[in-house]
Order: structure tokens, then C-alpha cells, then sequence
């Protein structure tokens, strides 16, 4: 039998992956960055602290046990599901069994795992925009159909329950809810959670809540689980979580999915052909983190909070940008539309995607255009990083804007 007439290559499936257009802004400030170009980047998603000195003892004990240079459980340390179960009902007041838990590499894996054992071909998964921009490409790999839903300063970004009536079809198999969100820094009151909880109830669609910044919230703004106040909806939710985000720990590529049990079944089996266990010393690093207090998140939380509100003001003080007040996370999301057709220097962007390319090159200054996360027009900044490097870059856009 001769073989097929020509060498096909990737394929249809991964050749549709668009680039992650937040590394692509971190690759370019880092390339300027080694040219000895004094690049100030609020692209990253990561606290810049470091990661506290018990979880790293932790860590440097369990590489040197020769029982953790084995392959342990594919679904995770039993010792670390059970604290992860038991932090969830600390935290969350959520109450589930340390077999309700999958123990995956990093939260943006349990992103992944999430709608593999969620979505058949062609089932719907309502997305609310704008988006953290990893979900869309997870729930197109995964064989789902992203319906995405737009929102705005309005509602603060919040998806209201007449826009999830107006997408609601046949095949909605599952809404994806972020709450503090990426990149908004919006919140959630538990009232509005409640009735997105409830929403979902009434229409037998899945709820898939990441919390992954369930410490990071401010001023009157506070972090709810949707199913502790929607019991019921226990049956149909996933929730997802990892140490990245609250313990500074976001090289260690631990999160974790809970989970129905009949799911886990399958995202256990799914793991256990895929990745096998995660790496045994991030696991019992993440180990020391969940079962240990909240001090050190209670300190960076403090210092988010400060940050958060320099920056906001500081945006707002730029001529025809408004910027909501950040509720949680570590991002304001100002609206920089105005700032489109303006010339600078010579040059004008017609996109906030050329604008960041613009406020790069005449500034120095690293941000992440609302292309990304399904908004033009909007911009993403970090404020994960320390109080003068953020002052002097925001400085810089308003002088460049002046
Ligand atoms: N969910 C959201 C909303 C996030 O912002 C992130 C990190 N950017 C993650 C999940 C995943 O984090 P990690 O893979 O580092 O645990």
C-alpha cells in the first residue's frame, strides 16, 4: 500500500491554538529588556514576593527523601488532597472529601483537565468577556464551543443573569465563572453569586468557578464560593484552585480541580495517562502552604491593595481614560479606547493591540492590550510589582498622553 502523498504536519487541532498574547508581550519586554533598555512590564500575572520560607523548608526536606523521587498516586498525595479538602471548607465553606480532589500541574492544567471531562463535541460553554485568555483555546481543545458574553464598565464587567438567558441553547453544557477576576479585577457580591449559582441549577448547566484569587480581594469586596451558597449546585460544579496566585508560588505548577465524584473518576484516568503524579516536592511544598495560616497572604494582600489604588488613580488622571477601581486580583483594566487615532511621537495606534506595541516602544512600558482577553479597546496592568517601578510606569503613559 503506498503511503499518503505528502508529509502532513500539525495538526488541525493544535495548529488552531492562537499564541498566549500575554507571554508575547512578557517575550518582547524581556527581549528589550536584555537589549539594556529600562523596560518597566505590568504584563505578568505574578505576585513578585517571594515564596514563603517555611513552604521552600518544606520543599528542600522532601528532595532529599528518596520516597519522594518515586512516582506517587496520579490523582496526588493523599496527605495533600485531604489538607486541600480541608482548606476548601476553611476557606470556602465549601465541604467535600479528599477524594473529590485532582492534584494537577499548576491551575492552568486544571483549566484543561476541566473541560476534557466536561465537553463532547460541539457542547457550549459560556464564557463571560472579558476572559482570562487561556480559557477559550481550553475549551476549543477540549472539543467545546466557546459562547462568549460581553461585558463593560456598566456592571463593572459582571455578567448579568438576562445575558446568560439570552445564550442559553440546547447544547450549553457549562458557564465559566472567575471571581476576583483576570483580567478585571472585578468581584462578585454573594448575592450576584447566589443567582448565578441558582441560574445554573435551574438549567442543568455546569458551573466551572476558578478562585484561584479567592484571598486577593479589597476594601468591601469579598470573596464567595458559589457552591456554598448554592449547595445544590455541588453536583454540576467544578471548582479550581492552585497555590500560584495567593502563596506566591506560581513556578510550582500547583493547582487542583474538585469535583462530582463520577468526573474525578474520569479526570483521575485522564491524568493518570497523561501526567501521572505532579512533581512530589511542589506537592508537599503546596502541602506546607494550604495547611499552614494566611499571614503571608494577608501581607502581600495589604500591599496589592495600596499598589492597586496608587495605579487607579493615577490611570484615571490620564485625559479621556477611565479606569474602574479594582476589586480584587492584582489588574486594572482601564478603558484606553480614547487613547486610539491620538498621535505620540509621530505615531498613532488604531488598536489597543498596536497601542501596546506604541506605549512598548515610545515608553518602555510592558502592558497587555484587551485583545487578549476578548476586549479591544481595554488594557490589562499588573499590579504585581513594586510601589516605584509602578509609579514611574504609569508616569511614563501619562506624559506620554500629556
Ligand atoms: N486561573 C486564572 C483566572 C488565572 O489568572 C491563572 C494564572 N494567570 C490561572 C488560573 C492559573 O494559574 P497557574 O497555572 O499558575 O496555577
Amino acid at each position: 500500500m503506498p503511503g499518503p502523498a505528502e508529509l502532513r504536519r500539525v495538526s488541525a487541532r493544535l495548529g488552531a491554538i492562537a499564541e498566549s498574547a500575554t507571554l508575547a508581550v512578557d517575550a518582547k519586554a524581556k527581549a528589550l529588556k536584555a537589549q539594556g533598555q529600562n523596560v518597566i512590564g505590568f504584563g505578568a500575572g505574578e505576585p513578585d514576593f517571594p515564596t514563603p520560607a517555611n513552604i521552600v523548608e518544606a520543599a528542600v526536606k522532601a528532595a532529599q527523601d528518596p520516597k519522594n523521587h518515586r512516582y506517587t498516586p496520579a490523582a496526588g498525595l493523599p496527605e495533600l488532597r485531604e489538607a486541600i479538602a480541608t482548606k476548601t471548607l476553611r476557606d470556602s465553606k465549601y465541604a467535600v472529601t479528599a477524594d473529590q480532589v485532582l492534584v494537577t500541574n499548576g491551575g492552568k492544567h486544571a483549566v484543561y483537565v476541566a473541560f476534557c471531562a466536561l465537553c463532547d463535541e460541539g457542547d457550549e460553554v459560556i464564557l463571560p468577556a472579558p476572559y482570562w485568555t487561556t480559557y477559550p483555546e481550553a475549551v476549543t481543545l477540549a472539543g467545546g464551543v466557546p459562547v462568549v458574553v460581553d461585558t463593560d464598565e456598566s456592571t463593572d464587567f459582571k455578567v448579568t443573569i438576562e445575558q446568560l438567558d439570552r445564550v442559553l441553547t440546547p447544547k450549553t453544557k457549562a458557564l465559566v465563572f472567575v471571581s476576583p477576576s483576570n483580567p478585571t479585577g472585578s468581584v462578585y457580591t454573594p448575592e450576584e453569586t447566589k443567582a448565578i449559582g441558582e441560574w445554573a441549577l435551574r438549567n442543568k448547566v455546569w458551573v466551572i468557578t476558578d478562585e484561584i484569587y479567592e484571598h486577593l480581594t479589597f476594601g468591601k469586596h469579598t470573596f464567595s464560593s458559589m457552591p456554598a451558597l448554592v449547595p445544590e449546585l455541588a453536583g454540576q460544579t467544578l471548582v479550581l484552585n492552585g497555590v500560584a496566585k495567593t502563596y506566591a508560588m506560581t513556578g510550582w505548577r500547583v493547582g487542583w480541580m474538585i469535583g462530582p465524584k463520577d468526573i474525578m473518576k474520569a479526570a483521575i484516568n485522564f491524568q493518570s495517562h497523561t501526567t501521572s503524579n505532579v512533581a512530589n516536592v511542589s506537592q508537599i511544598a503546596a502541602l506546607a502552604a494550604v495547611s499552614g495560616d494566611l499571614s503571608a497572604v494577608s501581607k502581600m494582600r495589604e500591599a496589592f491593595e495600596r499598589r492597586g489604588q496608587t495605579m487607579w488613580k493615577m490611570l484615571n488622571t490620564i485625559p479621556g481614560v477611565t479606569c474602574m477601581e479594582p476589586q480584587g486580583a492584582f489588574y486594572c483594566y482601564p478603558n484606553f479606547s480614547n487613547l486610539l487615532g491620538r498621535t505620540v511621537n509621530g505615531k498613532k495606534a488604531s488598536t489597543t493591540l498596536e497601542l501596546a506595541d506604541l506605549i512598548l516602544s515610545e515608553a518602555q512600558v510592558a502592558i497587555v492590550p484587551g485583545e487578549a482577553f476578548g476586549t479591544p479597546g481595554f488594557a490589562r496592568f499588573s499590579f504585581a510589582l513594586g510601589d516605584d517601578d509602578l509609579a514611574e510606569g504609569v508616569q511614563r503613559i501619562i506624559d506620554l498622553f500629556a
